[in-house]
């Protein structure tokens, strides 16, 4: 019940060089996106596009391979997507749009179009919906203080940030490794991620993320008609590489056991604010 509802779950990554370059983990929501512009599914993807401010991303329009891969690789920081789906639709004049985001992001999509508040020209131009895993994020000035102060790296100097095996690591363009343990971020996660139960972007049409697979691989979830056609597309076109997740200790047994210690996380947390009188939004 933690992972939600989904049609198939495997390990991947893309066979694009350039992608394996530039995206996070197996490159699949670049690869993805990608193939669904190029095959009509979409006319332009929602993406966290990099600005003048290192590593702190604004919601874009892309519309071309070129673009979607300039914005790929993780940003540790809150960037409302959803804004832009106005822009898409109304200055863009798109049809059929596509978006990534965590569970905040793709399940504000799916309640708008459940409840559209006369709004549904817009949501009804979703045509795919890419989730990534998330346990947590931040706002700007609190991965910079991440960076530069338990990092000690100018954030300017920052290629990659990456959290794996309970440690935020970063790596900077001169070629460093600093780690630090992830315990030591949590004073400055968002509140609101502590309420937040879902992991894995359970009404995403297809949810990926690390957890689950091995370094430079993604773990791949297709959970709709929508999600699994696109992805077997894209592998039929050679555009992935994939193979059974591992059921052991760090393949399935690790996501279900991370996704339920989330889970748990907000509804202790939901207790707490209940017990003090303070609202809780579900
Ligand atoms: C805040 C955050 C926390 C995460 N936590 C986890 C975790 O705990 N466990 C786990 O397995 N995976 C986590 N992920 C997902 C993981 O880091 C990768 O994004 C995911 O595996 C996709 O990798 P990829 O190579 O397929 O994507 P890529 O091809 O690199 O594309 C990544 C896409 O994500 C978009 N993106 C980047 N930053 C943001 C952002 N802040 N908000 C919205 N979209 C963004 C980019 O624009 C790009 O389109 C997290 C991601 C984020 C943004
Ligand atoms: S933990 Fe939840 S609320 Fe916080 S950024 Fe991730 S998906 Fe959004």
């Amino acid at each position: 019940m933690v992972l939600g509802k989904y049609l198939d779950i495997m390990t991947v990554k893309t066979t694009d060089k350039i992608l394996q370059k530039y995206s996070q983990d197996g490159g699949i929501v670049s690869a993805l996106l990608i193939h669904a512009l190029e095959t009509g599914v979409i006319e332009g993807a929602i993406v966290a596009m990099p600005t003048d401010e290192p590593w702190n991303p604004e919601p874009y329009v892309a519309t071309t391979p070129e673009e979607i891969i300039a914005a790929a690789g993780t940003k540790y920081v809150l960037c409302p997507l959803n804004n832009a789906l106005k822009i898409a639709a109304r200055e863009q004049g798109l049809d059929k749009i596509g978006m990534v985001g965590m569970h905040c992001l793709t399940y504000a999509v799916r309640k708008m179009q459940l409840y559209p508040f006369g709004a549904r020209h817009l949501p009804n131009k979703m045509a795919l919906l890419l989730g990534i895993f998330c346990t947590e994020n931040f706002t700007y000035t609190g991965i910079k203080a991440i960076v530069e102060e338990l990092h000690k790296v100018n954030i300017e100097h920052v290629e990659k940030m990456d959290v794996s095996k309970g440690k935020m690591i970063v790596t900077s363009t001169l070629g460093e490794r600093v780690e630090v343990p992830v315990k030591l971020t949590h004073n400055y996660v968002q509140p609101g991620c502590y309420i937040c139960p879902d992991l894995t972007a359970r009404t995403a049409d297809i949810s990926t993320g690390s957890i689950g697979s091995p370094d430079g691989w993604s773990t791949v979830m297709p959970r709709t008609k929508v999600g699994k056609d696109l992805f077997q597309s894209a592998v039929d076109m050679g555009l992935f590489e994939t193979k059974p997740i591992d059921s052991g200790k760090f393949g399935m047994e690790m996501l279900t056991r991370l996704a339920q210690s989330k889970w748990d996380r907000s509804e202790k947390t939901r207790a707490e604010r209940a017990e003090i009188g303070l609202p809780n939004p579900f």
